[in-house]
């Protein structure tokens, strides 16, 4: 039995509940680094390049947290994970920054997933994989169809209304009313950066605080997303990115929230262009806020900016009750 080492970081929150039931069932352990703390942090920015954006930095931390604890680390390479659509430059050269960024690393299992070469599914990544690990045929099969299922049932769980880490967690969808709500955001964002909430200084639990009901693209299907975000004139060739633009496109269409909150990491160069382009289209129609964030972001000006955004917006919606109120007594 080998322990494969997964770092809490980047698509950990898309993809961890697959590898952890595809690594478990050909018998293997998997240790997971530990929550982000100010370390790990520290860590990420000492060994990362300067110019990269705070989500790889801390994978670097991350990876660093798992140095002497396992025998591989699983670093999958990511390059396009639907046929004309591809993933950030960095997801597609994270094991090598990885290997030239921390010294001293277990052997790294890096299978590449690349469905636009087509030679290079998910299924045949995984399948490789087990087969470097020493699995037989049956071993295999049975294996990947218990990752499938344990990632169906992840992103059945993010679609009744879960975060991500009460999915990881396997948690069930608190039963609160829609009307114990002022209000409902759409936080659109990669999961990496919404989801730590060391990172985002618990971004969620702080709008929930002041009253939001808070909604991720994850709670829309994939098919539909990237179908909606083809109705946008420019059309967008990042996968992630066009998740994000797709479920903007959603709320726009079907008003069921009052803001969206796009946030974004410093020095991100596919999310800069979309988040622009997604703000473009929202702007006169629906309240929208960039929030742009780096190892630097401090507390309170999130604080600030989140409660003006939500007074804001609560101000609004008293208003536009108050003059309905006022047309349906005076008919
Ligand atoms: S998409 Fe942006 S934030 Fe994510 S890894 Fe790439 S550059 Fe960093």
């Amino acid at each position: 039995m080998a322990r494969i080492g997964i770092p809490r970081a980047l698509f950990y929150y898309d993809y961890f509940p697959l590898w952890q039931a595809f690594f478990t069932a050909l018998g293997h352990q998997v240790v997971v680094s530990d929550a982000t703390n100010k370390g790990i942090l520290e860590d990420g920015i000492k060994r990362a390049v300067d110019e990269t954006c705070l989500p790889v930095k801390l994978y670097m931390g991350h990876v660093q947290n798992l140095r002497g604890r396992v025998d591989y680390l699983f670093i999958p390479r990511l390059v396009s994970l639907e046929e004309k659509h591809f993933s950030c430059p960095k997801f597609i050269g994270l094991p090598d920054m990885v290997r030239g960024s921390v010294p001293n690393l277990p052997p790294i299992l890096d299978v590449t997933v690349d469905v636009t070469d087509n030679k290079k599914l998910t299924r045949s990544s995984l399948l490789e994989l087990g087969k470097l690990l020493g699995a037989s045929q049956g071993q295999l099969g049975e294996a990947y169809q218990a990752g499938l299922q344990a990632h169906r049932s992840y992103r059945a769980r993010l679609k009744q209304g879960l975060t991500h880490a009460e999915a990881i967690r396997g948690s069930t969808p608190a039963k609160t009313a829609a009307t114990d709500y002022l209000l409902r955001v759409a936080l659109l964002s990669h999961p990496y950066n919404i989801c730590d909430s060391w990172v985002s200084n618990n971004l969620i639990g702080k709008l929930q605080k002041m009253g939001a009901d808070v909604t991720t693209a994850d709670a829309l299907s994939l098919g539909y997303l990237r179908q909606k975000a083809n109705s946008l004139s420019d059309q967008i060739f990042w996968t992630f990115e066009k998740k994000l633009a797709g479920a903007a496109m959603h709320y726009l269409e079907t008003r069921e929230v009052d803001g969206i909150i796009l946030v974004m990491a410093f020095e991100c160069g596919p999310d800069s262009l979309v988040t622009e382009l997604i703000e473009r289209e929202v702007r006169d129609r629906l309240p929208v806020m960039t929030l742009c964030m780096d190892e630097h972001t401090g507390e309170a000006g999130i604080v600030t900016r989140l409660e003006a955004f939500v007074d804001m917006i609560v101000r609004q919606k008293s208003r536009q009750e108050a003059a309905a109120a006022k047309e349906w007594a005076q008919a």
